[in-house]
């Protein structure tokens, strides 16, 4: 992977960029796996919040609409008045992977406050859409009970079918074919925005009536380094891949593959208000967030 030169195509843009023209694009050449990298800690199971907080949201019932839930399998900023997440964020490596069954056991959460609105199951039966994963289930099968916390209906949100099981799909089998190659990645992702395309082609801005929001549109950030220790300090612009992507929530999106998606973080954080990647310092999130992924995509 990733072979390719770097080319950086826009470091004499910045004069450019005050007329807004079209995003720099970057392809990265990160450094490539140790073939047999050192177990630590550090490598076997990173923090899935550690590249931060992007809505500084708090485990307090006050923060209804920005309430933090961390679960050992994935963190999420979760709104009440959405009935979902407004970011999801995990790490993944090998050490998360095994051969755990799919469970399909959508249950409630039990982190969420007893006043918040309890999202069922039901609230998405009938309605033409999936209950679509922000954090895959197949990237948390070292264990049942890591692969049915991706069955929390936090970690849940309205998918038109077509798009979560095409080009959603394949973005999440490309990460985990770069993790069967040695890498590991951060990864946040949500919904924003009111309306998409249930199974029948029909536009729906709300289910249950008017609990749970169906975004516009879905986003997904990969920060992605060769697995190791010392992650943080391995997130520069010559280390890493980061990879944002956004694409309708309808089965318009299959009309392209994921990668034709591709966009900036900036972009990301512009439509969705989040600030991605705040763990890391000023000057390396700067610089990964301005840059379009341009990189070989298989
Ligand atoms: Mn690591
Ligand atoms: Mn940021």
């Amino acid at each position: 992977m990733f072979r390719s030169p770097p080319s950086r195509s826009c470091a004499p843009l910045l004069l450019a960029a005050v007329l807004l023209l079209a995003a720099c694009q970057k392809e990265v050449e990160i450094p490539a796996p140790d073939p047999e990298p050192t177990p630590t800690a550090d490598n076997a199971r990173g923090d899935n919040m550690a590249l931060g907080n992007p809505s500084g949201a708090i485990a307090n019932v006050v923060a209804a609409n920005n309430y933090l839930i961390v679960h050992p399998q994935f963190t999420a900023g979760y709104d009440n008045s959405r009935g979902q997440a407004r970011w999801v964020s995990w790490h993944l490596s090998a050490a998360w992977k095994g051969s755990a069954e799919r469970c399909d056991c959508f249950e409630p959460d039990p982190l969420l406050p007893a006043s918040f609105y309890a999202v069922s199951t039901f609230a998405y039966s009938g309605t033409g859409f999936d209950r679509g994963h922000l954090c895959p289930s197949d990237d948390r099968d070292a264990s049942d009970a890591d692969n049915a916390a991706t069955f929390l209906l936090t970690n849940i949100a309205p998918q038109a079918p077509d798009m979560n099981q095409d080009t959603w799909f394949q973005l999440e089998a490309f990460a985990r074919d770069l993790v069967a190659d040695g890498y590991e990645i951060y990864t946040m992702a949500g919904g924003y925005g009111n309306g998409g395309t249930n199974a029948q082609g029909v536009l729906t801005t709300h289910l249950a009536g008017g609990a749970i929001a169906v975004p516009a549109r879905y986003w997904k950030v990969l920060v992605i380094i060769p697995d190791d220790s010392n992650d943080l300090e391995r997130i520069t612009t010559e280390g890493a891949r980061v990879i944002a992507v956004d694409m309708p929530n309808s089965a318009s999106a299959t009309a392209q593959p994921w990668y034709a998606y591709r966009t900036t973080v900036d972009a990301v954080e512009q439509s969705t208000g989040l600030d991605l990647l705040n763990a890391l310092p000023t000057a390396v999130q700067e610089a990964l967030e301005e840059e379009e992924d341009a990189g070989v995509v298989w």
